[in-house]
């Protein structure tokens, strides 16, 4: 597939989910051409024979289509739900209501009261009398009233039906779970041995449950990435802490709206999205972008201007989640993305209203390459990078005008740039002298029609001077 020109290149990537509507060939192809760039398992609903068979079918369209998308495996994390239920319950206003950790103690704990068991033991010593326990996406509200062994006993704020293993929200509770659970660490395992590029963690806390899966990922001998999830209070509290750890952040805004009060999350998105800009970091909106395109062909004029919101503070990544997993348009919903985000960056070539500024020498350079392509408005950043990270920090500079073209020889480096804003990737050995690479690079943008005769290129690359390496930024012309 040929690329697009970089004139008319997307800066922000989409991500989408991958669910019983999109994951036949067919719809995977089609959304691979619409320009998707990262496709999401969640293994809130996944089995791992599932798991292998989706990633093993998504590298096969990838490479059918030229497209090579990279894959991101979502794990549940410390996440806490209701078990199973013969029938659903119909919650009534006021009705006395039991959560029991110990499964089958419901009946010697009272014949009237009814209840539900609940995954988690600790939930008795975590929760106060007086707390909120939020059910089902927080459509059910009830209050603690009374915390015994083997049961908390609340009432019903807010009524509504209660269906088998819902999630539960403790809003304010410091949940006592590991980060980093048995499940998880099975997913994951199996993500890694299937080839993932990305793993986002649910529910991180605190920059050390970023060190937990980093270890895992150590003793697995795995580069797949790490993103963090912020999804409550705590995450909020600690939120540069947790930037500084992770490889990327997503702005879950599912459980964020239901954890933190609803006025408080465009202002958490806000300063996520510039804190993460701040400090070189991908950073991802997600959730409900399209949510009424889940059973209608268009979205409402507020979630038109959702997405361009997001689009407006820069962020790298928007993503769809029920929209393409049960949605009955998923293509119009990636489609719809692509449109909104292309005319959006048209509007806003300004760049940052307060550009970042990074302290490292390495990112002083490479802030010098931005400069000088934002003084050259037709010039084209190329950057050869075999880690990703100088092609990550030229795009966390925001370039105003020029794309960053990053070349690079590792297939997963290659798929690991799809979440960088602005930045087209491109597989290619490098040379043993790095200006036969860059003249090599030069060759294939003409091919693919991304540069002609008489483009300047800045190029951020690294050059060895008496056996040393040296970062360098240079001017050059296409002859
Ligand atoms: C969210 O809560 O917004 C989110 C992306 O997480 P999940 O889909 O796992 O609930």
């Amino acid at each position: 597939m040929k690329r697009p020109m970089p004139d008319s290149f997307r800066r922000t990537k989409i991500i989408f989910t991958l669910g019983p509507a999109t994951e036949s060939e067919e719809m995977l192809e089609k959304l691979l051409r619409a320009g998707a760039d990262v496709v999401r398992l969640n293994m809130a609903h996944a089995s791992h024979d599932w798991t292998r068979a989706v990633i093993r079918r998504i590298r096969a369209v990838s490479a059918r289509v030229g497209r090579d998308v990279a894959v991101m495996m979502d794990i549940k994390g410390p996440e806490i739900r209701t078990g199973d239920l013969a029938a659903p319950i119909e919650l009534k206003p006021g009705e006395i209501f039991d959560f029991t950790v110990k499964p089958g103690a419901a009946r010697e704990i009272s014949e009237e009261v009814r209840s539900v068991d609940v995954n988690y033991q600790g939930l008795v010593n975590d929760v106060h009398v007086g707390d909120t326990v939020l059910v089902d996406n927080g459509l059910l509200r009830l209050e603690v009233l009374e915390k015994h062994d083997a049961h908390i006993r609340c009432r019903v704020l807010i009524p509504g039906q209660l269906s088998s293993r819902r999630h539960i929200n403790l809003p304010g509770v410091k949940v006592n779970l590991p980060a980093f659970t048995a499940k998880d660490r099975a997913d994951a395992t199996v993500g890694l041995e299937a080839g993932i590029d990305f793993l986002a963690l649910s529910f991180v806390r605190e920059a050390a449950d970023i060190e937990i899966l980093r270890a895992f990922l150590a003793e697995k001998k795995s580069k797949c990435r790490i993103i963090a999830k912020i999804e409550d209070q705590s995450a909020i509290d600690n939120l540069d802490e947790i930037i500084q750890a992770t490889d990327a952040l997503m702005v879950a805004r599912g459980d964020l709206g239901i954890e933190c009060p609803f006025e408080e999350l465009p202002v958490i998105q806000h300063r996520a999205v510039r804190a993460c800009i701040a400090q070189g970091r991908p950073v991802i909106v997600a959730t409900h972008m399209l949510e009424s395109m889940i059973t209608q062909p268009v979205p409402t004029r507020a979630e038109l201007t959702d997405v361009a919101n997001a689009v407006y503070e820069q962020a790298d990544c928007v993503m769809l989640s029920g929209e393409t997993t049960v949605g009955r348009y998923p293509l119009e919903c990636v489609q719809m993305l692509d449109k909104v985000a292309r005319r959006i960056e048209r509007e806003d070539a300004a760049g940052l209203d307060e550009p970042a500024v990074f302290t490292g020498e390495r990112m002083k350079v490479l802030h010098s390459a931005v400069v000088l392509a934002n003084q050259l408005p037709r010039s084209r950043l190329l950057a050869f990078t075999r880690h990703g990270f100088v092609a990550q920090g030229l795009a966390a500079l925001r370039p105003v005008h020029s794309p960053v073209l990053a070349f690079t020889p590792s297939p997963e480096v290659f798929r690991q740039l799809r979440l960088l804003r602005a930045v087209v990737p491109f597989l290619m050995p490098f040379a043993s002298e790095p200006n036969a690479t860059i003249e090599n690079a030069i060759g294939v943008l003409r091919r693919e029609g991304a540069v002609a005769t008489g483009d300047k290129l800045v190029v951020a690359t690294d050059v060895v001077a008496q056996d040393r390496i040296v970062d360098s930024v240079q001017l050059r012309t296409v002859w």
